[in-house]
């Protein structure tokens, strides 16, 4: 087929119909196209959108690139759920385990580190041992046995998405409605849960900057998701802050581990609880989300989703130590603690800002051939806004490289700097979209 002229209808503002779309999809998958046309043709969308009828195609387009798989046969109801990206985002790792023990089926498809935002693979891939490519037999196997699997995605998984992503990525078109929705759906439809419950980042250290673009989008993946007769619900989170007191793929693995038996940061395990009892919710395993929410905690206070995170791990090959012993995850050569100038409070650091340097540690990548340093991260010692002496540690800056600790650490030092006053508190949870709506949180907010 001949793009130019899809190229040009879009350029000039006008609909493509099914068969154009298609056409593009598996030109895009088949290789046929060059990455100069598809790069026009993405930029034209970018700027002249798609209306819904396009983007529901477009969605099952590149959904059936490659295999869907079917979990019709499992005795559970599957659910998933996906983060649009933050820094410090380690709670698949922790949702993934705590629902698959009250009763719903997990075939989390999970993606590695993209820009400054961390991947749920790359933190996997932090536990000595553990692999992330199962084939089709042992990732059906698995989600039977223990309700929950990870893994990457496969090269037969939606193939068109990751060429049109790596595109996007260099061509400055991630932040196109129609683009983001046909990606994360349809890698989602192709890994086949029923329900999926979407983590939409907001704020500074997001691609949604600010809560209405973040409404708009979210509208947009629950309509898209209801034309397939999938169950959607969108909960909106902030991310200006980093998410916890650890960033870095080995210490967020930690954060995660201290999360599921029980302690860890506050907010990590408020938003776990959150996204778990909207899954289970949305699964059918609850009547309504206090309930499933009152059934999460008890799991996670009583043991039983660390205890299926381990079973996990290890039916992945993973070998996971004990909590004294930093759970078995490698340590870092390099260590170097960052401390307070000045007496005042602890600032919100930026998000996005620390997610640079834990790329420049080592913990994420600058090109897509790198690797990454599972041991490369930052671990705050104190919750933003806490008053500080001068001296106190308020950080500490780990990893493989000496040099990148230290330009790292001094980095962090002048985004740590200690201000007079503590950061407004802001609510994790900002809003809500499903089947009543789309909700403000606390409710009346603006
Ligand atoms: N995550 C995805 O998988 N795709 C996008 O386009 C944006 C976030």
């Amino acid at each position: 087929m001949s793009l130019l002229p899809l190229i040009l209808a879009k350029r000039d503002g006008r609909a493509l119909d099914a068969a154009q779309i298609r056409g593009f999809v598996d030109g895009v998958a088949g290789g046929s196209l060059p990455d100069y046309q598809i790069s026009a043709f993405l930029m034209a969308v970018f700027f002249r959108g798609m209306d819904r009828e396009e983007t529901v195609t477009l969605t099952r387009a590149v959904a059936e690139s490659g295999a869907v798989l079917d979990w019709s046969d499992l005795a559970a109801p599957t659910v998933d759920k996906h983060s649009t990206g933050g820094v410090g985002d380690k709670l698949s790792l922790v949702v993934a385990p705590l629902t698959a023990v009250l009763g719903a089926a997990v075939p989390m498809l999970s993606g590695r580190g993209l820009g400054f935002t961390g991947g749920t693979l790359d933190k996997l891939e932090a536990i000595p041992g553990l692999r992330t490519r199962l084939d089709r037999g042992a990732f059906a196997d698995q989600l039977a046995s223990l309700g929950c699997a990870f893994v990457g995605q496969s090269e037969d998984l939606a193939p068109a998405d990751r060429r049109l992503y790596a595109l996007r990525d260099v061509t400055g078109t991630i932040e196109s409605t129609p683009l983001i929705v046909s990606s994360i759906l349809g890698k989602k439809l192709a890994a086949g849960p029923h329900s999926l419950v979407i983590d939409l980042k907001v704020g500074r250290g997001a691609f949604m900057p600010d809560l209405a673009a973040a409404e708009a989008l979210g509208r947009a993946l629950r309509d898209t998701a209801a034309a397939f007769d999938r169950r959607c619900s969108v909960i909106f989170t902030a991310m200006d802050a980093p998410l916890g007191r650890a960033v870095g793929n080995g210490p967020e693995v930690a954060e995660a581990l201290d999360v599921l038996a029980g302690g860890g940061p506050t907010a990590v395990r408020d938003l776990s609880l959150e996204l778990a009892a909207e899954m289970l919710r949305l699964a059918g395993r609850f009547p309504d989300r206090a309930a499933a929410r009152d059934a999460a905690t008890v799991a996670l206070d009583d043991g039983r989703a660390l205890a299926r995170f381990r079973e996990v791990a290890a039916a992945q090959g993973g070998r996971l130590g004990e909590a004294a012993a930093g759970w078995g995850l490698p340590e870092p050569a390099h260590r170097r603690a960052v401390t307070s100038t000045a007496a005042g409070h602890l600032p919100a650091p930026d998000a996005g800002r620390v997610g640079w340097l834990a790329v420049a540690l080592g913990a994420g990548r600058r090109t897509a051939e790198d690797g990454v340093d599972p041991t490369a991260g930052i671990r705050f010692s104190r919750d933003w806004g806490e008053r500080v002496a001068a001296g106190e540690e308020l950080a500490v800056v780990e990893g493989a490289d000496a040099a990148c600790v230290e330009r790292a650490a001094e980095g962090l030092a002048r985004l740590l700097a200690p201000a007079p006053e503590p950061p407004a508190a802001r609510p994790l949870v900002l809003a809500r979209l499903d089947e009543d709506g789309f909700r403000p949180e606390p409710p009346g907010a603006p």
